[in-house]
């Protein structure tokens, strides 16, 4: 596989970052995922901006273009031959050559890497087709999950807590509401109108979530966006959560309590594919 560090395109067994890189030793850093249809990006300028929010909001100057992102992305898809799959992009602080809690100079130069995965058939799953089993654990990050950082050691034990427990997630829960998942956003349904936490500085600014939503009200779908408990969920006639790399993943259990008829829901099918066929046209 053909990686991209610090302008340089190299093979990834030849790839290397400091010691001393601020994301290593403090999780200084940033990330996004884009994932990749039919050879093209999926919601490339969401995740370009939100990139640009995330570095702006940790003080750190964007080192690329949104063109020149682009390009990179492009340039490892065709190298990489990825036909379905993901492209990570990560940006930290740099490396200032010793280790200190102060942010070092501005002009200290940021680490950028990029690589691909392959996923053939990302989206035609049988995950999407089964639907995935969730089970609920107290939100126990940081506060600021806007921010898409490369701090992700609570989001891990929670799949691992997940998969102990024979779930495949975990959504977690704060005050007495769902935050999100783990790695996604969390929806119910109930009757025709679709449930998911407003935004705030608790949740990541899904670039999913902002498609689905638009989508759903476009095909008048109603939208409520405000906490919701776990009870109201296990009580919801559908449950769905969404990434750029699940796509609309249908929920068929909730710490036990099957959704629904515990099969994945119509009105999630029927947004998940709203979601593919629209955001395959804007691809990249
Ligand atoms: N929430 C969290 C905590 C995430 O880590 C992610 C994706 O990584 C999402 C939500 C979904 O965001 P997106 O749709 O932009 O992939």
């Amino acid at each position: 596989r053909t990686v991209y560090v610090n302008g340089e395109y190299l093979p990834e067994t030849e790839a290397k970052v400091s010691i001393f890189d601020r994301a290593f030793l403090m999780a200084d850093g940033v990330y996004e995922v884009t994932s990749v249809l039919g050879g093209k990006l999926i919601d490339f300028d969401g995740h370009a901006n939100r990139l640009d929010r995330s570095l702006g909001e940790l003080e750190m100057k964007a080192p690329l273009t949104k063109d020149e992102l682009l390009e990179i992305h492009r340039e490892l898809v065709r190298e990489n031959e990825i036909e379905d799959g993901l492209v990570y992009l990560q940006i930290t602080r740099g490396a200032p050559g010793d280790r200190d809690f102060a942010y070092p100079d501005p002009d200290t130069p940021p680490t950028v890497v990029l690589f691909t995965q392959s996923k053939p058939g990302l989206a035609d799953s049988a995950q999407s087709k089964e639907g995935i089993k969730v089970i609920s654990i107290e939100d126990q990050r940081w506060g600021r999950r806007d921010i898409k950082t490369v701090q992700l050691l609570f989001p891990s034990m929670g799949k691992m807590m997940a998969k102990k427990a024979g779930a495949d997630d975990a959504w977690m829960v704060e005050d007495g509401a769902v935050t999100e998942g783990t790695s996604n956003n969390a929806y119910i349904i109930k009757g025709d109108t679709i449930i998911t936490r407003h935004l705030s500085n608790d949740i990541l600014h899904g670039i999913t979530r902002a498609a689905v939503l638009r989508f759903a009200r476009e095909a008048q779908m109603k939208v409520e966006e405000r906490p919701f408990t776990i009870e109201e969920a296990q009580a919801a006639d559908e449950a769905f959560v969404t990434s750029a790399s699940a796509f609309v993943m249908p929920v068929v259990e909730i710490d036990g309590a099957a959704i629904g008829d515990g099969t994945p829901g119509a009105r999630t099918a029927r947004l998940r594919e709203i979601y593919l066929d629209e955001s395959r046209k804007t691809a990249v």
